[in-house]
């Protein structure tokens, strides 16, 4: 177990790694629910910089959601990127708006801003494909709630670093990280996670030569 003085030197050096990436993010505007759905499942299966911009080529090759939601998985990858990830991207987007469309008769929403925090997530979390850490992605840069998404991937990376006693994404470790971490600085660590955690901290092989935090890392190899 780290000292407290370790720990929040880790912390601070995580969060410093986060804002010289990402900026503090403090003046953004925030994307509609929906939209930031559709960005966050993109977000595991992309860069940052690459789901941002094929959110963008999506919205510019299709009319709106709905037209996404009646396409060929294979046409929506089409718009996107001839890489292998957009195909699965394509199919994760079109199933998630077919719930989305199940659920609501809609392809929209908006309605969750009307919503309190709790309603928000429970009315995320009843999309089969949206897991509790992708319901608070959404609350956290669309709706402004100071959450802090919780993945395996971000749990495993803050287990390696010191900052958990084990690597599960469970409600007490998601609890412990936002009281690590300033709240201002969420949606920093937020997209530093989705780039880091998820893509160089992996399960087996974590690529920790191209990782920012090596020198803090108890896990680093
Ligand atoms: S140094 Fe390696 S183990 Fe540590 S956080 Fe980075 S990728 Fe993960």
């Amino acid at each position: 177990m780290l000292s407290r003085k370790e720990r929040n030197k880790r912390a601070t050096k995580l969060t410093r790694s986060a804002v010289k990436r990402y900026g503090e993010l403090k003046n953004r505007k925030a994307r509609p629910a929906l939209n930031q759905l559709i960005l966050s499942v993109l977000y595991h299966l992309a860069s940052v910089r690459r789901a941002t911009r094929a959110l963008s080529e999506l919205k510019r090759a299709f009319v709106d959601w709905n037209e996404v939601r009646v396409s060929h998985p294979a046409e929506v990858a089409a718009a996107v990127s001839s890489a292998p990830w957009a195909l699965e991207a394509a199919d994760r987007v079109v199933w998630l708006l077919k719930e989305v469309y199940e659920l609501y008769n809609r392809t929209d929403l908006s309605f969750l801003s009307d919503l309190t925090p709790t309603q928000a997530r429970s009315c995320l979390e009843s999309l089969p494909m949206v897991p509790r850490h992708l319901a608070d992605e959404v609350l956290l840069l669309s709706l402004g709630v100071p959450v802090l998404p919780c993945s395996a991937a971000s749990a495993r990376m803050c287990y390696r670093l010191g900052l958990l006693e084990n690597r599960r994404p469970t409600l007490k470790n998601k609890r412990l990280l936002e009281s690590t971490f300033d709240e201002e600085y969420y949606p920093a660590l937020h997209l530093f996670f989705c780039d880091y955690a998820d893509k160089l901290c992996t399960t087996d092989e974590p690529l920790c030569r191209e990782c920012p935090l090596k020198r803090n890392c108890q896990g680093a190899k």
